[in-house]
């Protein structure tokens, strides 16, 4: 983590900088419509005949018990150390990375992907081919009947059906992105 940090950390106030030699004022803060053609950020008020939203996403609400106690795909990038075992809600692209990169680095990680395969908006071909080559420590559960997330002092269990549950778990949710955030 603190290796990433040296790459990272940098990149906010490189990229500042360069909108800046662009002639690209940014000000820092939560901005709000004060009226159709005003903003509002930080106490300035600014005025334009067209203004662009781009805040960007936030996860698909999954709509099961115990969903507060599922981390995202940012809390993942954020971890100290690597959990033992994970969870990942979701099987496209992003759980497709996570979950080649934690059980490359040693954790048991199961996938829950409702569709019948991964990456359902890639080659089938390709994902064949990925899938055979997979780690083993990776197990993908297909179609599962997941209705609950359960903490349990520092673990978090997800319950799957009425018998079967993944416990001593980290549980990230890995599934599509939705709206403004
Ligand atoms: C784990 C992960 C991996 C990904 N990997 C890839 C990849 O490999 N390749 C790829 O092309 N894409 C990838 N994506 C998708 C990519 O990150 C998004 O498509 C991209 O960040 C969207 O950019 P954006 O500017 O629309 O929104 P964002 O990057 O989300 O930026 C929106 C910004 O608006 C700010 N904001 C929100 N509300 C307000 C407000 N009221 N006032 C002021 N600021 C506000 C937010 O703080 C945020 O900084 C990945 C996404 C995730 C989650």
């Amino acid at each position: 983590m603190a290796f990433k940090r040296t790459f990272t950390d940098p990149i906010p106030a490189k990229q500042a900088h360069r909108y800046a030699e662009l002639g690209v004022d940014a000000l820092h803060g939560v901005a709000r419509f004060a009226g159709p053609d005003t903003i509002v950020v930080e106490g300035r008020t600014l005025r334009a005949r067209h203004i662009l939203i781009a805040s960007g996403a936030r996860p698909v609400p999954l709509g099961i018990p115990g969903e507060d106690l599922v981390s995202t795909s940012d809390a993942f990038l954020e971890l100290q150390a690597l959990p033992r075992r994970i969870v990942l809600i979701g099987g496209g692209y992003v759980a497709a990375e996570f979950s080649h990169l934690a059980a490359r680095a040693g954790a048991e990680v199961t996938i829950l992907q409702r569709a019948e395969r991964l990456l359902p908006h890639f080659d089938p071909d390709l994902v064949g081919w990925l899938t055979e080559r997979s780690p083993e420590q990776l197990d993908p559960l297909f179609r599962p009947a997941y209705g609950a997330a359960v903490g349990e002092g520092q673990h978090l269990r997800v319950v799957l059906d009425q018998v079967s549950s993944l416990t001593d778990t980290s549980a990230l949710a890995m599934h599509a992105r939705l709206g403004a955030g």
